[in-house]
């Protein structure tokens, strides 16, 4: 239980499955106020049902328009969490204009869009946290344009946090390895695939969805206040092997 975010309010994307889903449960069994912004309006009304004080937006975050709209009314926060996105794993050289202008859509551009949005409601000592990867800083076989936004999501990260500080929101990221939610599962079951990876990693597992949402809520807490531009990898020791 995150008892420090009790009553604040947290701006969560992709809330209807995986990560973001499980961030919105918990934030809001503290007793934050959640907006939970999600495409699926099935989704979003089980979030209701686990708990009537989420508040819910329907929006598709490829609609540059439809986020400003939407976004437009949200009351004051003390958080945003740009963690919705997708991931379309592919040899290079089978990857076509659309595969990467999705990919860009949603994961680097609807980033930009929302924090420029909702930032005049982000209070001074809110903070920003953007859910990036490790793929952004090494390379994993058909990652190519996933890494490349994700890569893209850290250098928004630090440059939001030199521009924002003097405004008293500080901008960061987690950046996990495997996470077994339904794009983890996608990308990485086959044994074959996933055990070279696991090799790699002292721990020799992925991470959990748990480990994701604690890293996320200590960024979004005045536990982190002096914590500002910087990447927390979840990622079990990879980097160091
Ligand atoms: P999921 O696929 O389970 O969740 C992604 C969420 O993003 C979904 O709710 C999805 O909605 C939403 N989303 C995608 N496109 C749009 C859109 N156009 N408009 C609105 N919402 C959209 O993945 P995870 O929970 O695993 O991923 C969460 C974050 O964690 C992502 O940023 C991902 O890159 C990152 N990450 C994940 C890892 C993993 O292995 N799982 C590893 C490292 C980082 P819908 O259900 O409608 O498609």
């Amino acid at each position: 239980m995150y008892e420090n975010m009790k009553n604040k309010t947290i701006l969560v994307t992709g809330a209807g499955a995986g990560i973001g889903n499980e961030l919105c449960r918990q934030l809001a069994q503290a007793g934050a106020n959640v907006i939970a912004v999600a495409r699926s309006t099935e989704q979003l009304k089980e979030l209701r049902s686990f708990s009537p004080s989420i508040k819910t937006l329907q929006v598709d975050l490829k609609d540059w328009q439809q986020v400003r709209q939407t976004l437009a009314t949200v009351p004051d926060l003390d958080g945003l969490v740009n963690n919705a996105a997708v991931a379309i794993i592919r040899p290079f050289t089978e990857l076509t204009e659309q595969d990467f202008d999705n990919t860009f859509d949603v994961n680097i551009k609807a980033v930009f869009n929302v924090t420029q949005t909702v930032l005049p409601k982000l209070k001074p000592n809110s903070c920003i946290v953007n859910v990036s990867s490790l793929a952004a800083s090494r390379s994993f076989d058909g990652h190519t344009v996933y890494s490349a936004t994700k890569a893209a999501v850290d250098s928004l990260t630090r440059s939001l946090a030199l521009e924002l500080g003097p405004r008293k929101i500080r901008v960061n990221s987690v950046n996990p390895t495997v996470v077994l939610t339904k794009m983890g599962r996608d990308n990485w079951s086959d044994p074959a695939k996933s055990g070279p990876l696991l090799a790699h990693i002292p721990q020799n597992r992925f991470c959990e969805v748990q480990e994701v949402v604690d890293g996320i809520v200590y960024l979004l807490s005045d536990k982190s206040s002096f914590v500002n531009g910087h990447h927390l990898n979840l990622e079990g020791g990879y980097s160091v092997s």
